[in-house]
C-alpha cells in the first residue's frame, strides 16, 4: 500500500461551513441554527437540498444548497471537502433509521476523516465546535499531502 504523508494547509477565520440533516433531524437543527444564527452568520454556509432550503428560510440566511442528499447532494459535499472547499461538516445523521443513500453518507464521513475537518453529528458536538475559538482565527491543520502522493505513485 502506498503511504499517506502529510503536510499542513491554513483554516481561514470565515469558515466554509456544510450543513445536512436526515429528515427526521431537521428539526433539530433548525433549531440549533437559529440558537446559534449570529455565530453562523459570520461564516458561509452550504448544505444538501431540502436541509438548505428549509436553513436558507428560518434563518434569513444566504445558504448555498447542493442537489438533495438521496439524490446525489452528500456526494457534491464530499467532492468539496476533497477540494478543499469545505473547512466544516455539520451532519445530523439519524442513528435510528437506515437511509436508502447509505453508501453516500458513509462516503461523505470518510472523506472528511481523510481531510481531517471538524465534523459535528448532534446539537451537542455541534455548540462545541462553534464555541470553539478556532471558529473566529485561521489556523494550521494537517492535511494529506497529495503532491507528494502523486509523487509516489508516478
Ligand atoms: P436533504 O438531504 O437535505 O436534501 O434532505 C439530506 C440527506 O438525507 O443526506
Amino acid at each position: 500500500m502506498i503511504g499517506i504523508g502529510f503536510t499542513h494547509a491554513t483554516l481561514a477565520a470565515r469558515k466554509r461551513i456544510a450543513l445536512v440533516a436526515h429528515d427526521h433531524c431537521k428539526v433539530f437543527l433548525l433549531d440549533w441554527a437559529q440558537r446559534q444564527r449570529e455565530r453562523l452568520a459570520r461564516h458561509e454556509l452550504v448544505a444538501t437540498g431540502t436541509t438548505g432550503l428549509l436553513l436558507s428560510k428560518h434563518l434569513d440566511l444566504p445558504v448555498e444548497s447542493m442537489i438533495s442528499g438521496p439524490l446525489g447532494g452528500d456526494q457534491q459535499l464530499g467532492a468539496r471537502i476533497a477540494e478543499q472547499r469545505v473547512d466544516m461538516l455539520i451532519f445530523f445523521w439519524d442513528p435510528f433509521e437506515p437511509q436508502p443513500h447509505d453508501p453516500d453518507i458513509k462516503a461523505l464521513l470518510r472523506v472528511a476523516a481523510v481531510w481531517n475537518i471538524p465534523v459535528a453529528c448532534n446539537e451537542s458536538s455541534a455548540d462545541y465546535l462553534l464555541s470553539s475559538p478556532l471558529m473566529d482565527q485561521a489556523h494550521d491543520y494537517r492535511v494529506p499531502d497529495y503532491p507528494a502522493y502523486l509523487q509516489q505513485r508516478t
